[in-house]
């Protein structure tokens, strides 16, 4: 087959590949990785919108293959990605709106999208140090809360996310969406609850364990001697009892009204803000 002009409706333009056509074999593959199996065996997820690919790049993250729709042809910001797609091996194809759309499956979809590959930093690295804050989060299921929950964790300047048990894929798209970008900002970590529960053994940190049942207001503990691991429960289910007994404190966020309990986004966050209000100043970043 000519390199130009495939059978399959691309065409090779310099180092730009232009594809119309949804049964590209490129554009299929893409496209798979709305699922996690996908995703799973290929490594890599997707995801969209020009500045948060850039910040991506700017913080060392290579990009397999870079998608821009017709409209960010000769765009100078689109020209400069795609050549550093191209100097890093990546490849790049231009295609046409209805490709783009099918891609993200947006109606609307955003001018570029990059495959990148994931990243998943060891257990046995994580070796908590002074003032940071480790957050685990307990079978997380919901990717707005996942995605949400990163991105609050990088706002206040915590170290990393440990996801403990079956939790939601933080490479779908829903999570990387919501993540606004801070997924490429902090390090992602899996584990079981018992390997949670054995790496939290070799650390020197305070595990404060939200809980409903937790008998400790959230503004009395000391967050500032040893790093913190926050360990945040399940939407539905709350922490279960082995995970609890381990901690060394069982905070509870006090609340008035009917509600039952906190959604779990907005419980991290509270948190996070009061774990880290003393390392928190409006000119200490933004
Ligand atoms: N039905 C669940 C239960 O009984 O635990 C509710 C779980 S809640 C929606 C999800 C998680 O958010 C909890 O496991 C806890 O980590 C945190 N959370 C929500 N409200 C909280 C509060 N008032 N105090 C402490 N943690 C809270």
């Amino acid at each position: 087959m000519k390199d130009d002009l495939r059978h399959d409706g691309a065409r090779r333009v310099g180092q730009v590949k232009e594809v119309t056509s949804l049964a590209n074999p490129i554009v299929k593959e893409i496209k798979a990785l709305a699922l996690k199996k996908s995703r799973d065996q290929s490594r890599t997820f997707l995801a969209e919108g020009l500045k948060l690919i850039i910040d991506a790049l700017d913080r060392g993250w290579i990009i397999r293959t870079l998608v821009y729709a017709k409209a960010g042809k000769g765009k100078p910001m689109v020209e400069k990605v795609a050549a550093r797609t191209v100097a890093s091996g990546g490849l790049v194809l231009e295609v046409s709106e209805k490709v783009m759309a099918s891609i993200t499956r947006r109606e609307n979809p955003q001018m570029v999208a990059a495959v990148f590959d994931q990243r998943w930093m060891a257990l046995k690295e994580v070796v908590p140090a002074r003032d940071q804050t480790w957050i685990a989060l307990d079978r997380v299921r919901d990717p707005g809360n996942l995605g949400t929950i990163v991105r609050t964790a990088d706002a206040v300047g915590a170290s990393g996310v440990i996801l403990v048990g079956d939790c939601t894929d933080p490479f779908s798209m829903e999570t990387v969406r919501a993540t606004m970008g801070s997924m490429f900002a902090l390090p992602l970590v899996k584990a079981t609850p018992a390997e949670f529960l054995a790496w939290k053994k070799t650390t020197d940190t305070r595990l404060v364990a939200t809980h409903l049942a937790g008998a400790v207001d959230y503004r009395t503990i000391d967050y500032r001697s040893k790093p913190v691991v926050l360990l945040m429960g399940n939407e539905q289910s709350g922490l279960p009892d082995e995970l609890a007994k381990a901690a060394d404190a069982l905070a509870r966020i006090p609340q008035t009204g009917t509600a039952d309990s906190l959604n779990l986004a907005v419980a991290t966050g509270v948190m996070l803000f009061e774990v880290r209000r003393h390392l928190l100043t409006l000119d200490g970043g933004k």
